[in-house]
């Protein structure tokens, strides 16, 4: 929504001018300025690391030439400048790969009890760098979905991983797998700060983040929750967000089972 002119709410009713705003922008408009926005962003957070680098080979060319200590703290940080850039760059690709298959539904079987240890293992390091410990509750295995298996992965690394960046202050985590009727519930609850609930719709969006300083400084790039939303999508799936701050957040992504039978032929093989 763009107001033609600001100011223009007077004791919160909207006047003529606000209205014509509103009609202004048809879907196709709306689409088009998101486009436009989002490319102002990723450009913005491609720039911020690149100016950094430049910034730094300056120094390193002139001022800082013959500083063995400095020369060695630069190129640590330029080394992640770099790892952010290409991070940046790997999300942007997946996101713009998922999108492009976003009408193709995933239908390997994939048993979701295997996708949360492989995750877990692979977030071993950081849960213990952090002293947070990642409970998992699940019924007996397989718990079969349809889906990517590789997609699936992306998800859970994700929600645990910030899991454990932002709600780490907890010292647990718990991922749990349910099954509800013909779905089957995976949750990741940590027991960190929360989210204001101003926030909490608008997390999915590219680029949204609560504090943007915190997450820099976490590696993150603000994709990481959009490329939740498009994968759970692609997989017929539902997203939850749950959070009460001061108490922590629970991500839920709700999915179709497998049918009965093919539960049973992997069971059987
Ligand atoms: P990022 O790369 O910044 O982690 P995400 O899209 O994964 O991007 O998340 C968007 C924002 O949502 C984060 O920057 C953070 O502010 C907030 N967030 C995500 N998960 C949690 C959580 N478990 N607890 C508190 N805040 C969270």
């Amino acid at each position: 929504i763009v107001p033609i002119r600001p100011g223009l709410l007077r004791d919160g009713a909207p006047t003529e001018a606000v209205l014509l705003g509103f009609i202004d922008l048809t879907p196709q408009r709306r689409v088009e300025q998101m486009r436009v926005d989002f490319i102002a962003n990723a450009s913005h957070e491609l720039r911020t690391p690149l100016a950094s680098l430049s910034g730094f080979i300056e120094t390193l060319q002139g001022p800082a030439r013959n500083d063995a200590n400095a020369r060695e703290r630069f190129l640590k940080i330029m080394g992640e400048q770099a790892r952010r850039m290409s991070r940046l760059i790997d999300d942007l690709l997946s996101l713009s790969r998922i999108e492009l298959n976003a009408h193709l539904r995933p239908e390997t079987e994939v048993d979701l009890v295997s996708v949360i240890s492989h995750v877990r293992d692979a977030l071993g390091p950081i849960g213990r760098e952090r002293d947070v410990e990642v409970a998992f509750d699940h019924p007996p295995a397989p718990v079969n979905v349809r889906g990517d298996r590789d997609e699936l992965i992306r998800v859970f690394e994700n929600l645990v991983e910030n899991a454990l960046k932002y709600g780490g202050a907890g010292g647990r985590v718990e991922v749990g797998i349910v099954r509800e009727g013909p779905d089957v519930v995976v949750s990741v609850r940590d027991y960190g700060p929360g989210i204001a609930p101003e926030h909490v719709p608008r997390l999915t969006e590219r680029f949204y983040r609560v504090d943007t300083a915190h997450s820099r400084e976490q590696g993150g790039t603000g994709l990481g929750l959009a490329i939740v939303k498009h994968i759970v999508a692609r997989h017929r799936g539902k997203l939850g967000i749950e959070s009460v701050p001061g108490e922590g957040s629970t991500f839920s992504v709700r999915l179709s089972a497998a049918s009965a039978a093919g539960q049973k032929q992997m069971t059987d093989q």
